[in-house]
């Protein structure tokens, strides 16, 4: 079975980020919601510092660096590095998920395959591997892009 991961519920930010032990600030706030309220559900810093800019918020790139980098270790977001050196970041529903990437527009959809996972799991079992982790991208052109270079 193929599904794709949807929103499921709101992250209740505040305490999520007192709970860390760090200082429910503005900026951090306002960079969760950011990924809360955007349509898209993986964000680069760039894309962060764009959104907020948008929203007449002048939050600096350093200090978007250090808190998705806090977020990340928090456990709140997780982050994905593809291999233009791209990294996006996206809020942790605590469910596995791997990606497809456009390399025209960099859009990218989550998908699970259940296939794919027994037999990554097979296969590093064979191996006398115990699997702990792994993620796998599949890179692409999606289906507007593709239209565009047909033309
Ligand atoms: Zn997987
Ligand atoms: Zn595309
Ligand atoms: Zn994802």
């Amino acid at each position: 079975m193929l599904y794709y991961i949807t929103m499921e519920h709101k992250y209740p930010f505040e305490n999520e980020i007192r709970n860390l032990g760090l200082k429910v600030t503005g900026p951090r706030l306002k960079i969760l919601s950011i990924f809360e309220e955007s349509k898209s559900r993986h964000l680069s810093a760039e894309d962060v510092y764009q959104a907020l800019k948008t929203n007449s918020s002048d939050v600096g790139m350093a200090t978007i660096y250090r808190a998705l980098a806090n977020f990340e270790k928090a456990g709140i977001l997780v982050k994905s590095t593809f291999e233009d050196g791209k990294a996006v970041f996206e809020i942790n529903e605590g469910k596995h998920h791997d990606h497809l990437i456009c390399i025209e527009c960099g859009e990218v959809v989550c998908f699970v395959d259940e296939e794919i996972e027994r037999r990554q799991k097979k296969i590093a079992s064979k191996r006398g591997f115990t699997l702990k982790n792994h993620s796998l991208v599949l890179y692409g052109s999606c289906q507007q892009c593709e239209s565009k270079l047909g033309t």
